[in-house]
């Protein structure tokens, strides 16, 4: 679902990656940590392909992403990745269907399948579905954000510290629906966190520091 070989990006005249490489098959979830400026969320910008970097190849569901621009480059994004972020950044002012709908209106579905989709993923990740979506709780929020991320069915779901916000109880049940999701979608899963519980739940820990990936110990620091 993402191949990601030889990546290298510079910024401020600093090489934030050097040589990257990340492999995240379908059906597995790979956690990210590092410290804070390490690049983690430059690294999902270059997989949206929001970062062009100077070097490498990202493949997203077998279509290199820094030869895309433009519609092509947007039309692949939408299709293929679904992306949550830590504040859920929803529409407070529409209701969690219509958030979830848009996501799949924008991307050509027809309206009343896009509902209907909005409707069995709220459902299935147990999110109310009346009311505006800014009377909704912080894991509320956040879970009906996974069910905009997985509208149209991504290859690949990724999601920059989408437990970062949230007290113990909602930070469970979001981390229960997201590692849920490969399984049960058949994606896979590349998520950002700080916290080393939520880390641990992934098939694979990485670490990002020193501009490259590797493999976490159990304190979430790289260990090579
Ligand atoms: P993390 O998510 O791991 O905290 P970021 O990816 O947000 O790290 O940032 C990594 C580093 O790159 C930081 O030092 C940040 O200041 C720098 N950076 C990120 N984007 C830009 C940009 N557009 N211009 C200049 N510096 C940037
Ligand atoms: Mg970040």
């Amino acid at each position: 679902m993402l191949r990601i070989k030889g990546l290298s990006y510079d910024v401020g005249g600093r090489e934030l990656f050097t040589t990257l490489d990340l492999d995240v098959r379908a059906g597995e979830s790979v956690a990210i940590t590092g410290p804070s400026g390490s690049g983690k969320s430059t690294l999902l910008s270059c997989v949206l392909g929001l970062v062009r970097p100077a070097g490498g190849t990202v493949e997203v569901a077998g279509t290199d992403v820094t030869r895309l621009r433009g519609a092509a480059l947007a039309r692949h994004r939408s299709s293929k990745i679904g992306m949550v972020f830590q504040f859920g950044e929803l529409l407070p002012e529409l209701s969690p269907v219509d958030n979830v709908a848009l996501a799949a209106l924008l991307a050509g579905v027809p309206k009343d399948t896009a509902y209907r989709r909005a409707h069995e993923l709220l459902e299935e990740l147990g999110v109310p579905l009346t009311g505006a979506s800014e009377q909704l709780s912080g894991g509320e929020r956040q879970r009906t954000a996974v069910a905009r991320a997985l509208i149209n069915s991504p290859a690949l779901l990724l999601a920059d510290e989408p437990t970062g916000a949230l007290d113990a109880v909602a930070r469970e049940r979001v981390a229960d629906v997201l590692f849920a999701m490969p399984g049960r979608h058949d994606c896979g899963l590349l998520l950002v966190t700080h916290d080393p519980a939520v880390a641990a739940r992934a098939d694979r820990v990485l670490a990002l520091g020193d501009g490259t990936l590797s493999k976490a110990d159990d304190a979430g620091t790289g260990a090579r």
